[in-house]
């Protein structure tokens, strides 16, 4: 199944060139605060699962292109993300900011992104105003956590997965706190649904590509991940539980660039989805901290 939110937090699964209202299955009002509807649809799925037939054939139904899609997720517990994930990514740091290999994903682990900063297949890319910057497109798989746990074993984390989603991991390079680089508002584009895990392809043979403005940038394979998706669910939930809900974002592959406004950045993860995006320039994120970057020590990671 695929499953959205839209039209202002309502869920629903789409089904062919259209979206089933699965409002009757919620226990959160599709206007609530926070919202947590799709959180909630995902914590109560298994008990849901008998009823999921009957809601399907029930509900109200729009076509898909009249919805206004929303990120599916759009109050998580956490966004746990993965650095410097993919072997060829990581040389392309390496040689551009003298990264040193303790910055791989298996050597420093992850890191976490402000839920605030997911934004949905519908809402542009908003650059701050900060002058001189170079902001940078990553290309991720998203991994969406169905039943929570703390300490899940490496042979039971596939069964913790709820489906997957493309995820766009934008950030201004430079040398400040990551999680400041990487947080803010639209920089974290999530979507256009989440796929249920037993309609995905195999986690470690899913085939993704990231173009600007029709140009292929980005394209990788989750064979090639560094740390793989069982072992990133090991990892994160050895310092933390993991919520339903939860999102991964597992790493980007080589092919990182500057984005502009006016460029359109697409995404395609096979068997996933795919997102077009605009990029915009906003008037927000002006701040002095950006103009102290260069007083920052060498080596810390990007
Ligand atoms: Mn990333």
């Amino acid at each position: 199944m695929r499953f959205v939110t839209f039209d202002g937090g309502a869920v629903g699964a789409v089904l062919g060139a259209e979206v089933v209202d699965l409002s009757c299955l919620a226990t959160t009002a599709r206007d609530a605060f926070p919202p947590t509807g799709m959180v909630r649809f995902i914590a109560d799925y298994q008990a849901n699962l008998a009823r999921l037939p009957d809601a399907l054939a029930r509900g109200a139904r729009k076509p898909l292109s009249a919805c206004r899609l929303q990120a599916p997720i759009l109050w998580p517990n956490k966004i746990v993300a993965y650095p410097a994930n993919y072997h060829a990514h990581f040389e392309e740091m390496k040689n551009k900011t003298g990264l040193i290999s303790t910055f791989k994903a298996d050597g420093q682990g992850f890191f976490l992104k402000a839920n605030s900063s997911l934004s949905g297949p519908s809402d542009p890319i908003v650059l701050p105003n900060v002058a001189g910057r170079e902001i940078h497109h990553e290309c991720e798989l998203a991994v969406i956590i169905g039943a929570g746990g703390r300490n899940i074993p490496r042979a039971a984390a596939m069964q913790h997965i709820f489906g997957y989603a493309c995820l766009l991991d934008i950030v201004i390079r430079g040398k400040e706190e990551r999680v400041m680089r990487k947080s803010f508002d639209s920089f974290c584009p999530l979507g256009p649904w989440i796929i249920t895990q037993d309609e995905a392809p195999p986690a470690d043979a899913i085939a993704m590509r990231l173009s600007v403005n029709g140009v292929e940038r980005q394209s990788a394979n989750t064979r090639h991940l560094i740390v793989d998706i069982p072992e990133m669910i090991r990892m994160a939930s050895s310092v933390m539980t993991l919520y339903p809900g939860d999102i991964i974002a597992t790493g980007t592959p080589a092919g990182v660039g500057p984005i502009a406004p006016g460029d359109r950045v697409s995404i395609h993860i096979e068997g996933i989805g795919a997102m077009d995006l605009d990029v915009v320039q906003g008037e927000d994120g002006a701040h002095e901290v950006w103009n102290k970057g260069a007083e920052k020590p060498q080596g810390a990671p990007p």
